[in-house]
């Protein structure tokens, strides 16, 4: 080793970064918009904005005549093939891997540096293709795509079967959901730097995006930074370990056991009742099902059994209604359910976090800006629960709550909430959420 590489190895090694640090930034290997999307958000930039068709294929969109020439390097092989398959749409994983066919024809050897020596290349990936191979509802799947891909490219332009069980494979474990200003999923990419990335249900790290371009921020200080001690969450972070942890085994094909799946504390939490004795407000854990009798982990009061009861048949309706969310929820019930749930469940309650959200949604849907500004501050601690104080997630919401107290004309609120969001958003160095939201107060 050269001097000057020992000095560059001691250099990141012996890091240390500060909470708020851009870790990565990176342009996707390969991406793809959500096909419902199409018509709303440019394919190069990804801003939402007026858009025009491209007159080639009359399938994607882009905001400018620039935008237009940035992306004809990859549009260019597509247009005629996406023309061709007209009025046909090709579904969003087809879409997708027929992009990372072509950039493989491009760049097959590209390479991502996430340090300033060490560098990622596609055949890097992991593909997991035993585990796929096995797995019945993917072979399938695969099935079909290769079946659509014959079509869209022909014939001779599709990897053969056992190259392209590798491609998918590459595809669903290291592909990242690429995230508007409001950190709602648009679109999918393949980063290679960024696939160093573990996952953990406490991460130190969050992704954010400026158009396709991957920042990947520390919400933690970390000492001796090394890529090994950077985690960001693939999972939805507002979700029960359970169901968390059957997930990244079926999907990414590991048992977690992240500080947040070894606390059973926590897990307890999730699921916990509310104490029934005055004040105490303590949760009572409900995960022993041997437990004839349940007691308040606080005072220690034990929980009458016709309420354990009512708790548990409201549990299943609540799963039942997010399982279909859009046809069950009624606008007018979410109200009734949250004061059910207040009156059953602890605060921190997974399902009654969940039912606030619900209800602050129902509530910005109808207009209803003082039930949005209730439920949508009751919702505070949990999302910093769940997502963690420097979610930008957690900024979003609180942004949104300003602009609550804004439209109610409390000030102080607004300006409370305003200062929490700025903080979070700045951190988290999400400068389109920014400008986004700030824009937003202008209106
Ligand atoms: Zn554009
Ligand atoms: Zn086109
Ligand atoms: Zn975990
Ligand atoms: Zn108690």
């Amino acid at each position: 080793m050269s001097e000057d590489d020992e000095k560059k190895l001691t250099k990141t090694e012996s890091g240390f970064k500060l909470t708020g640090s851009r870790l990565l930034v990176e342009k996707p290997f390969a991406y793809a918009l959500k096909s419902s999307l199409l018509s709303e958000i440019c394919d190069n930039c990804f801003q939402r904005k007026q858009v025009k068709k491209c007159s080639g294929c009359q399938t994607l969109f882009y905001c400018s005549r620039e935008c237009q020439k940035q992306g004809w390097k990859i549009h260019r092989k597509e247009c005629p093939l996406l023309f061709k398959i007209k009025p046909q749409i090709l579904p969003d994983a087809a879409f997708f891997l027929s992009r990372i066919i072509f950039s493989l024809e491009r760049n097959p050897d590209e390479k991502s540096y996430y340090t300033e020596k060490d560098y990622r290349k596609f055949d890097d990936l992991q593909s997991h293709e035993e585990e796929i191979r096995k797995d019945k509802s993917r072979m399938e799947h695969i099935a079909l795509l290769s079946a659509v891909l014959h079509r869209y490219l022909g014939q001779k332009n599709v990897p053969r079967f056992e190259e392209l069980v590798k491609l998918y494979g590459k595809m669903c474990i290291n592909s990242f959901s690429i995230l508007d200003p409001d950190m709602q999923c648009i679109g999918s990419g393949i980063y290679l730097g960024g696939s160093i990335l573990d996952h953990s249900c406490k991460p130190n790290a969050v992704t954010v995006f400026k158009g396709t371009t991957l920042y990947v921020i520390s919400t933690e200080d970390i000492n001796h930074f090394e890529w090994s001690k950077v985690q960001i969450s693939y999972e939805d972070l507002l979700s029960l370990t359970s169901k968390r942890q059957a997930e990244l085994s079926k999907y990414y094909y590991f048992d977690c056991k992240c500080p947040r799946c070894l606390d059973f504390d926590l897990q307890n939490l999730e699921t916990s009742m509310l104490c029934q004795s005055a004040n105490c407000g303590g949760p009572v854990y409900m995960n022993n099902s041997d437990a004839s009798e349940f007691a308040c982990k606080d005072c220690n009061q034990p929980i009458r059994n016709d309420k354990v009861k009512k708790y548990k048949k409201f549990v299943l309706a609540i799963e039942e209604k997010l399982a279909n969310k859009s046809s069950v929820i009624v606008n007018s019930d979410v109200d009734k359910w949250c004061q059910k749930i207040a009156t059953l469940a602890h605060p921190l309650n997974y399902y009654y976090v969940k039912l606030l959200d619900l209800a602050c949604e129902e509530a910005i849907k109808t207009e209803n800006w003082k039930g949005a500004a209730e439920y949508g501050s009751q919702l505070v601690s949990g999302f910093r629960h769940y997502y963690g104080a420097l979610n930008p997630i957690l900024g979003i919401h609180l942004m949104k709550l300003s602009n609550l107290y804004i439209s109610l004309n409390n000030k102080k609120m607004a300006v409370k909430h305003f200062q929490e969001a700025i903080k979070i958003l700045k951190l988290t160095n999400n400068e389109s959420i920014l400008t986004y939201h700030l824009q937003g107060l202008d209106d």
